[in-house]
Order: C-alpha cells, then sequence, then structure tokens
C-alpha cells in the first residue's frame, strides 16, 4: 500500500516565517498548502484533506483563535498554533479553544518537527479509542484500572491526586492549560484557585519523578499550564 504524504496548512500573513515553515515541512516530507490570512486558510481547510493545521494567532483579516474556533466545529486534526511571545494570554485561549499545541517564535526546525511528530502521533492515537496504559520510565499508569505501579508497586493516590494524572495522561505530551486543569479536576467555579494545582502537582512529582528536581516527566509549561511527557 503506498502511504499518501502527510498534508499541512500554514496559515501565517509573515512571508519570512511562512517560507521558513514551508521548506521546512516540504523538506520533511509533507505535502504543504499555505494561506496568508484566516479566510484563505478556511477556504482551503474546506477544499483540500489536511492532516495538520499550523496557525498564527495574528493575523491581518482577524485573529487566529476564531478560524481555531470555527476549524474545532467540524475537524478533530491537530492544531499547532504559532505565537509571539507577547501573545501569552491568546496562546492559553488557544489551547482552550481547542488547539493542541504551540510553538513560540522563533523556532528551529528540529523543534517543529518534534512537535508535529506528537501532535500527529496523538491523533493516531485518539482515532483508535486511545491508549489506555502509558508508561513513565518505571512508572505505569492504567486509566482503565485507574491504577499506576513504580517499579510493579502500587503508588497509592488520593481522589484529587489521580483525577489531576488521569487529565493530563489523556492529553499525554501535550500541554494542557492550568484553566482547562482546574475547571475539570475542581469544577467550573474554582478557576482563581492555581495554588491548589501547584500543590498538587508537587505532591505527583514527587511519587512518579525519578528525582522531583528538575522535574522530567511532569513539565510546567510557564504562564500556560502542565505537560505530561511519557515513553511512546
Ligand atoms: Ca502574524
Amino acid at each position: 500500500m503506498s502511504r499518501e504524504p502527510c498534508t499541512a496548512l500554514v496559515v501565517e500573513d509573515d512571508p519570512q516565517i511562512r517560507h521558513m515553515l514551508v521548506s521546512a515541512l516540504t523538506a520533511g516530507g509533507y505535502q504543504v498548502h499555505e494561506a496568508d490570512c484566516a479566510a484563505q486558510g478556511e477556504t482551503l481547510a474546506g477544499n483540500r484533506r489536511i492532516d495538520v493545521f499550523l496557525i498564527d494567532l495574528g493575523l491581518p483579516d482577524g485573529d487566529g483563535l476564531e478560524l481555531i474556533r470555527r476549524l474545532r466545529g467540524w475537524t478533530q486534526r491537530p492544531i499547532l498554533v504559532l505565537s509571539g511571545r507577547t501573545q501569552e494570554s491568546e496562546k492559553v485561549d488557544a489551547l482552550d479553544g481547542g488547539a493542541d499545541d504551540y510553538l513560540i517564535k522563533p523556532f528551529g526546525v528540529a523543534e517543529l518537527h518534534a512537535r508535529l511528530r506528537v501532535a500527529l502521533r496523538h491523533a493516531a492515537q485518539t482515532s483508535h479509542a486511545g491508549r489506555t496504559s502509558l508508561r513513565l520510565g518505571p512508572v505505569a499508569i492504567d486509566l482503565d484500572g485507574k491504577t499506576v505501579t513504580r517499579s510493579g508497586e502500587l503508588v497509592r493516590l488520593t481522589g484529587t491526586q489521580w483525577r489531576l494524572l488521569a487529565l493530563l495522561a489523556k492529553h499525554a505530551n501535550r500541554v494542557v492549560t492550568t484553566r482547562q486543569l482546574l475547571h475539570e479536576v475542581w469544577g467550573p467555579n474554582q478557576s482563581d484557585h492555581a495554588h491548589y494545582l501547584r500543590v498538587y502537582v508537587h505532591q505527583l512529582r514527587r511519587k512518579l519523578e525519578p528525582d522531583a528536581n528538575p522535574p522530567t516527566r511532569l513539565l510546567t509549561e510557564t504562564g500556560v499550564g502542565y505537560r505530561l511527557v511519557v515513553d511512546d
């Protein structure tokens, strides 16, 4: 069976960044479609088979966030946001709006390809009903059985610790925003309680990390949220 190339849609108005993306993606074996505004991006998205989207947040005819929300109305394909450092809050809004991950400009080609691989792998897994067992070195998480073991020994977690870990595990290798975590673990009116989250993350690190300092598995994404890094 011949494998069709993976198709990417780049929506970016800065010509230099767009050209860099198109050449890096083409060199990586992707078939690339490009747009310099949200309207053109939306048209291409509707007319072509797209496997992964790369969308700039600051577009001349509206913001990328609005485009992401519209795409999420009909596609579950991965969306990577391209964001400037000054767009911290928009980046968080984009993740809450359905984007899978983000790249902060300027970014390198190696980082671009690494993030794309994660996003595409995750999309393939979720389309196969999702993985229910994950490994982080000696730690094994069984989402169905609701158990965690470390070197074969059961790790005891409180209900809240488990809900937090399970949510991060369901979005393995991807950032989950502080807002999402608070909302889903503590409830809809708890968005002001980011300190709860820090306390529980600290507790989970002590149980899961090989060495809690610096963490290598439960990573802080400064100003955004947290990411659980699991083995392939
Ligand atoms: Ca821009």
